[in-house]
């Protein structure tokens, strides 16, 4: 689902900052040596091995923290630097101490522009009022962005459609393989059922996360929707509470619990008389997400301006593909 370019746009989201006119990322990429690289590839590259710059905004929260590990134990990428919300505590840390790895000369920053301009892509799990003003920045500096926060507005989710008419944004609110495959199936299982059935979305997350239903549960409902040939905004429940009524024919529920340490359940439970399909997703290491945004900036170099999903990065992508 890529957007094209309109010069008038493009002068209008260019804002004070100028930053340099960029080169696709794979050509950008400086060639590194082996000895100054390792610390941080954590894997020792080939001579003239060209890696990929790749920077952290957000980079000492939960998915941060997470990232830094990733690109730093990833062959062919340096992390180009970390940068978080200004007030955070961790401004001026070493990044590698950070995450309990021997130093790596990089402190958590907090000036944004200067990581956009310095990386080849930059990944983004954040707040979404930071992950707009990071894809304005992506669309100056052209910067490969992922993004992974959740909970954008529809207003947001346009913005970040408009930034992506200059720079690839992939954006999913689900990295991991294994949701990615779980969005395909419940588009075709909610095809095959057909709409006598009712769709009940389940998730359950840790006890801080801020946003309800999960931007995954929500994509999930989107499959099924999309399955079904309707539109989600008309057939949701989002909560149930008080004297709602029989559930309305077409329908789809969502529940949200929260509790403990919880990375991510999701089920999808398609229930009709006398038999039920229940399809589930259980995250137990916040590393899947990691690892599937490292691969999406890898994937992302050299493409052309678009925002993309997960189901383009594993070649799974489909008319409906929500993921
Ligand atoms: P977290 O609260 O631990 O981390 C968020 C970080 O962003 C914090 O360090 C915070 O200081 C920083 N931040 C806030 N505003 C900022 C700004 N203006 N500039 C720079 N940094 C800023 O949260 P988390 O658990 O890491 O999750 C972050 C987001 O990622 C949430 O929206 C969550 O739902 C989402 N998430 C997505 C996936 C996925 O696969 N797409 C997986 C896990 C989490």
């Amino acid at each position: 689902m890529a957007a094209g370019l309109h010069a008038d746009e493009k002068s209008l989201m260019l804002g004070a900052i100028i930053l340099p006119r960029r080169f696709p990322a794979t050509a950008q990429a400086g060639a590194v040596t082996p000895g100054t690289s390792g610390l941080l590839t954590g894997t020792p590259l080939a001579q003239g091995t060209v890696a990929m710059k790749i920077g952290v905004v957000g980079c000492t929260g939960r998915m941060g923290q997470m990232l830094i590990r990733q690109i730093v134990g990833t062959a062919g990428c340096v992390l180009a630097g970390g940068v978080d919300r200004p007030a955070s505590p961790a401004i001026g840390k070493d990044l590698g101490t950070l995450i309990g790895l021997e130093a790596l000369g990089l402190s958590v920053g907090e000036d944004p522009v200067a990581l956009f301009a310095a990386s080849d892509a930059v990944i983004d799990f954040t707040v979404p009022a930071a992950s707009i003003q990071h894809a304005h920045l992506a669309a100056q500096a052209q910067t490969i962005l992922v993004v992974g926060t959740t909970g954008l507005s529809r207003d947001q989710e346009a913005e970040l459609f408009r930034a992506a008419r200059y720079t690839p944004i992939v954006q999913s609110a689900n990295m991991s393989l294994g949701v990615n495959i779980l969005l395909a199936a419940v588009e075709q299982v909610a095809r095959a059922l057909g709409p006598e059935v009712d769709i009940e979305i389940l998730e359950m997350h840790h006890r801080y996360k801020v946003d309800a239903p999960s931007g995954t549960a929500l994509a999930l409902g989107r499959a099924a929707a999309a399955g079904r040939g309707v539109d989600l905004d008309q057939v949701a429940v989002r909560s149930r509470d008080g004297l709602t009524g029989p559930r309305r024919r077409g329908d789809i529920g969502f529940a949200a619990l929260r509790g403990g340490d919880v990375v991510g359940d999701h089920s999808v439970i398609f229930a009709a008389d006398g038999e039920r399909v229940e399809l589930s997703h259980r995250a137990s290491d916040r590393s899947i997400f990691a690892r599937g945004a490292v691969a999406a900036a890898r994937w992302a170099a050299g493409k052309p301006p678009g925002l993309y999903g997960m189901r383009d990065v594993l070649g799974m992508a489909t008319p409906a593909a929500t993921g």
